[in-house]
């Protein structure tokens, strides 16, 4: 039948890949496996293939598809410029369509529940009851990861959807709160308004707005994607900038064509913010702190050396633990899709800060820190980089009082 969506990879993409295979060294799956069905370069021949009409869009291909992570490690390195994730989500688009009833549960959980305010505060409040009667142990094996993962709920503080505030002389940032990022993360929400606010910027984060689509872009829902997408554009449109502290949420962000060069990951604002002067850089040495590369940040973004200042700023030494930077196996819904895959790669990761013998970590996406601290368990510390630079600050006594 081949493509039936207007999503559809198109031949421009596909023709792109001149099969020379560079890609398959940093291709997680294919690392695993080492087969090339499971590389970039055969789920392109794929797609092709299913472009050609010799291939189905069936379970066969879809389970192809499945087994990626999309965490985009294959794009920097590919001299072809193939823009990989979008093939990959076109792909996925046709999936949702043509291999009817497939994961309807998990396409409700990307759309439905990351869409309403209302359904994320009640799930919130169930997992928090559970966490303090201790019973999140009971959850079924394939969502424990993201139990044992999750921060402390209780004492978050209010959330940050609605605040307006700052003198705006260093220009306007619009904040997108995230679905699950104000909910479970909200202290790495508070310290990004506080940071900003510091540096001199006007925050606000406007109640009309909505879930950032990625998810739902990323498991085939392009049609509800392009809604949130539309829904937030129109939310954003006044704002110098807009701010995201989740970078799956700031990838997704940057590729809203109603937003273009506006939308930044959090790490870009404050890292810009501390080269322009307008934060302080601390003099203590606070000794060493692994760094966690989350895959929509440097592959995706190609944001790497942002969050290492933002932690030299602090005064922490970054202690890099992976050459060829690997998915942590998080990505989205990877854990409960593909939990052997995903258990392999977050033990993977973890044995790498184990072996810096460093207990504290900064990651950049909610994701890769419940997967972290799920794999690393209790004896380590992990939060986003702007909250290890706003606690050095205060430690330092310059934080906002
Ligand atoms: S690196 Fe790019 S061009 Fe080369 S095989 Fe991979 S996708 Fe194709
Ligand atoms: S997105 Fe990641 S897992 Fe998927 S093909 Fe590219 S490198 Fe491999």
């Amino acid at each position: 039948m081949g493509w039936v969506t207007t999503e559809h990879p198109t031949r421009e993409e596909l023709d792109a890949c001149v099969q020379c295979g560079l890609c398959l060294p940093v291709c997680p799956t294919f690392r695993l496996t080492g087969r090339e069905t499971a590389s970039p370069r055969g789920r392109l021949h794929a797609m092709s293939a299913v472009g050609e009409g010799v291939v189905e869009v069936d379970e066969v291909f879809a389970g192809l598809l499945d087994f990626c992570l999309g965490c985009r490690a294959c794009e920097p390195v590919c001299p072809g410029l193939v823009p990989y994730g979008r093939a990959l989500e076109g792909a996925r688009a046709e999936i949702a369509e043509q291999v009817p009833g497939r994961k309807r549960l998990r396409r409700w959980q990307t759309t439905t529940i990351l869409g309403s305010r209302a359904a994320l505060r009640l799930g919130s409040l169930g997992l928090r009851i559970g966490q303090k009667l201790g019973l999140l142990r009971l959850t079924p094996a394939r969502y424990r990861r993201i139990t044992s993962g999750l921060r402390k709920l209780g004492g978050r503080g209010q959330p940050t959807l609605g605040h307006a505030g700052g003198s705006g002389e260093a220009g306007t940032v619009g904040l997108l709160a995230g679905c699950v990022q104000d909910e479970w993360f909200r202290p790495v929400n508070r310290t990004a308004v506080t940071l900003l606010e510091m540096a001199g910027h006007r925050v606000e984060v406007p109640r009309s707005q909505t879930c950032c689509g990625a998810l739902a872009a990323h498991d085939g829902k392009a049609g509800a994607a392009h809604v949130f997408a539309g829904q937030n554009e129109e939310a954003f449109e006044r704002y110098d900038m807009v701010v995201a502290t989740a970078a799956g949420c700031s990838a997704h962000l940057a590729g809203y064509e109603g937003l273009g060069s506006s939308a930044a990951d959090i790490t870009v604002a404050v890292a810009r913010a501390i080269d322009d002067g307008r934060l302080p850089v601390s003099e203590v040495d606070r000794g060493e702190m692994v760094i966690q590369d989350p895959c929509h940040l440097r592959h995706a973004q190609r944001v790497v050396d942002e969050p290492r200042r933002i932690l030299e700023a602090a005064g922490f030494r970054p202690v890099e633990i992976d050459p060829v930077a690997l998915c942590c196996g998080a990505a989205g819904v990877y854990t409960m899709a593909q939990p052997e895959a995903s258990e392999t790669l977050g033990n993977q990761k973890a044995d790498q800060v184990r072996s810096s013998g460093v207990t504290r970590v900064a990651s950049a996406n909610p994701g890769c820190e419940m997967q972290l601290r799920s794999h690393l368990g209790d004896d380590y510390e992990v939060a986003h980089p702007i909250e290890w630079y706003l606690a050095a600050l205060e430690e330092d006594g310059r934080g906002d009082d």
